[in-house]
């Protein structure tokens, strides 16, 4: 039988979350190397939940859920190839149900490069119609035969070397609903959010929200591909659903309430830099980031979000800070800013160079 871990709580589809449940739920980032060894969690009947390892050398990097319908299972997120193969042999301990489809929430390596291991175990990678506009912006290699992300990241991981890169070939222009009559699970863009194609799993009766990297729990935002204005506003679109359970894109799974902690990280980024930043020289705004990072520190709600290794470093915060700069102004900050954390392998920047 399987061994599925029970340090999941929740009992069955109206399953309630005691305050103590809350309160495990909303602890900080784990350290790094106690994840790979975890087990996925039971959410509720067939609903799983797997946490990736704040690492760019683990097997499985982002978090993953799947849900095993009738008839086949729905994996969320293809995660990078090891993490697929890791994925798929947790799920074949679970059920011999065909893994028929993967849906990448949005089209960063460590979210999506696994997709053509699901396509060999008869997987079909689904996905709303931005992950393929982002492909073609960020995965030129592919389209047009010049080297970009993919080509980069071959460089730094070698399960990349034994697959190839594989754009979802379902599409969604809005939504796209699973339904077996038992389970269901709605895939919907909600817009702009850590990219321009992301897309959230819903499962309206577990009230369960599987957000890719739209919220993340820990200091895991990349932010170099999205809108972090229009983040915010995508944040209270899933807030309206009222989730119970929030499993985000990396970091421990939450509650709702960490839907409420993303989005005010991001608020009070956005007015620290627009208070502090924008009608200064951008010689004295670069001398205000390390101002603004001791404050975002020092607010409870949000600290776990902050990048601290320290000023000057390349842990994501001063890119945070420029991308959130360059929207509020015309100025560019890049050239003043070491933001090497804006490098061409974004995954790599939000799940280990953004991590502590
Ligand atoms: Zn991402």
């Amino acid at each position: 039988m399987c061994d599925i871990s029970r340090r999941g709580f929740l009992t069955g589809a109206s399953a309630f979350l005691s305050l103590a449940a809350e309160a495990e739920l909303l602890r900080g980032p784990i350290p790094a190397g106690r994840a790979e060894d975890a087990k996925e969690d039971l959410l509720a009947p067939d609903v799983y939940f797997h946490e990736g390892q704040v690492s760019d050398t683990a097997d499985a990097v982002c978090n993953n859920g799947w849900i095993m319908f009738e008839d086949y299972v729905l994996v969320i997120d293809a995660n990078f190839p090891a993490g697929a193969k890791l994925i798929i042999s947790k799920i074949r301990a679970l059920t011999d149900k065909p893994i028929r489809f993967a849906f990448d929430t949005h089209h960063h390596g460590d979210h999506a490069y696994g997709n053509q291991v699901f396509v060999e175990n008869g997987g079909v990678p689904v996905a709303h119609t931005g992950v393929i506009e982002e492909m073609k912006r960020y995965e030129t290699g592919y389209y047009e035969n010049k080297p970009d992300r993919w080509e980069g990241a071959i460089k730094e991981r070698a399960d990349l070397k034994t697959t190839k890169l594989k754009p979802p070939s379902a599409l969604f222009s809005k939504d796209l609903i699973f339904d077996d009559n038992k389970h269901r699970v709605e895939l919907i863009h909600l817009g702009v959010a850590h990219t321009h194609g992301d897309a959230v799993a819903w499962l309206p009766k577990e009230r369960i929200l599987f957000t890719g990297d739209m919220c993340v729990n820990g200091p895991y935002n990349f932010v170099g591909d999205g809108d972090v204005g229009k983040w915010v506003e995508t944040l209270d679109m899933a807030r309206k659903l009222d989730a119970k359970v929030v499993c985000t894109g990396h970091g421990p799974r939450s509650t709702g309430r960490v839907l409420d902690d993303q989005q005010a990280f991001f608020k009070t980024l956005r007015e620290q830099v627009g208070a502090l930043m924008t009608n200064v020289r951008p010689e004295e705004a670069k001398a205000r980031i390390e101002t603004i990072r001791a404050t975002l520190k020092s607010n409870a709600q949000i600290a776990r979000f902050v990048s601290d290794r320290g000023a000057g470093s390349d842990d994501g915060f001063p890119s945070q800070v420029v991308k959130v700069y360059e929207e509020l102004t015309s100025n560019k900050l890049a050239a003043l800013v070491p933001c090497s954390a804006f490098s061409r392998i974004p995954f790599l920047t939000s799940s280990l160079r953004f991590s502590t």
